[in-house]
């Protein structure tokens, strides 16, 4: 690993000059992004592909710099749907304490490494989905991202996300307009306000939360009415936007799908009849599983020792409903719920606790994703794509665990350190 790693580095440089440098990868395998092909090489010139198809078959032009990858497979570089890099463990700090007591520069600073563990991980793009009170924060990481001051995965950024007053937190009973970890917003003008200013902030998608836990006694409740829901919608839409809704209610994710979002996240209390309705409206549906799991595992659940709670029972009767109804997944764990850098967890969960299949589970990530979130211009290995290659261990179409072993990541061409 380290020997391989040690030749690819002193490839960065040349990769990165910014001419159009050709590389021939040579892995034992090719995952596409829908099927495995073994024995496959894949051509990348500058930052696109140029070629793929059986090694023997693909021809070099002079100059090309070979990659040998003996015994890996090689994929498009994973997409995260659901992060917040500007979030970190709930173990380490409460999520109450990250809004309310962290230094903007102090989030920053760690969110510029979480960008950097995404990346190693294999995961080149992140839809991340609101920075949770760190303002437009999102924004400048990804043009520092863009502009090669920092590492990190090709983002998709919500800005500070959508909710009704007084529907969000952080909340003390006693203690008047405290700093929320979302915006705010009510009514007509309320609303297309505050969606027209996170577009001209650079919000590239809109974040929603459709419902929340709110009041004294915390269960969750609808939030926005259909009405303003539909505004949202119509406003970010007018914009070239797509909308994406927090539900975990029922009625929650039944507004957030009539009122024509991209995709629901959690979906803990999803019924059969609002997963229907969701395949029926295109609406994608983006569990969480990992996020799930893992703040059950804070509030003192031993996994493995002790009966599921509730919490991770409700998460599977959902998961039941939304496969029995046929809904798109989109694949995303809520990563800063848990560590950045771990993002392949939510895949290991679907296959190991949720029974979905490797291959289904990797074409989610890659070409899925793509799809949902409309980057045609990546999620598959096709000549004219995005060179964002990840090159892992073993075969992830038939052991998720693979993922876990990343042995190469490329990012437009320029092969990225680990
Ligand atoms: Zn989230």
């Amino acid at each position: 690993m380290h020997k391989l790693l040690s030749c690819l580095l002193l490839l960065v440089p040349l990769l990165g000059s910014g001419q159009a440098t050709s590389t021939l990868l040579r892995p034992a395998a090719v995952f596409d992004g829908q099927d495995l092909h073994p024995g496959w090489a894949v051509l990348v010139k500058g930052d696109k592909i140029k070629a793929l198809g059986p090694a023997a078959q693909l021809t070099a032009p002079a100059g090309t710099t070979t990659l040998e990858l003996p015994g890996l497979t090689l994929l498009p570089g994973l997409i995260e749907g659901h992060s917040h890099l500007l979030l970190h463990p709930y173990n380490e700090t409460s999520w109450n304490d990250q809004v309310l007591t962290e230094p903007l520069a102090l989030r920053v600073a760690r969110a510029t490494v979480h960008a950097q563990r995404t990346l190693q991980a294999g995961f080149t793009t992140a839809r991340d989905l609101g920075t949770e009170g760190a303002g437009y924060a999102d924004v400048g990481l990804k043009q520092a991202i863009d502009q090669g001051i920092i590492p990190g995965p090709r983002l998709l950024v919500a800005t500070r996300a959508l909710v009704a007053t007084g529907s969000y937190g952080p909340h003390l009973a006693a203690v008047e307009d405290l700093p929320q970890g979302a915006q705010e917003a009510d009514g007509v003008d309320g609303i297309i306000r505050a969606v027209r200013e996170q577009i001209g902030h650079g919000a590239d998608v809109i974040k929603v939360y459709a419902d929340y836990r709110w009041g004294l006694g915390g269960t969750a409740q609808p939030t926005f009415s259909q009405d303003e829901l539909a505004l949202i919608v119509q406003t970010a839409r007018s914009a070239g936007r797509g909308v994406v809704a927090h539900a975990s209610t029922a009625e929650g994710m039944r507004r957030a799908t009539l009122a024509g979002v991209e995709t629901i996240e959690h979906g803990d209390g999803g019924t059969l009849e609002v997963f229907r309705l969701m395949k029926q409206r295109g609406v994608a549906f983006c569990p969480t599983v990992a996020a799930t799991d893992a703040t059950s595992q804070y509030r003192g659940w031993k996994k493995g020792q002790q009966p599921e709670p509730q919490r991770i029972l409700d998460k599977r009767r959902a998961m039941q409903a939304a496969r029995q109804a046929g809904v798109t997944l989109a694949v995303g764990g809520d990563v800063g719920v848990f560590a950045h850098g771990d993002n392949v967890r939510e895949m290991e969960l679907l296959v190991q606790e949720y029974g979905l299949g490797p291959l289904e589970v990797l074409r989610a990530a890659t070409s899925g994703n793509a799809r949902i979130f409309h980057l045609a211009d990546r999620g598959r290995l096709a000549p004219g794509l995005l060179a964002d290659l990840v090159a892992v261990a073993g075969d992830p179409t038939q052991q998720v665990q693979a993922l876990r072993q990343v042995k190469l990541v490329m990012k437009g061409g320029t092969v990225v350190a680990l």
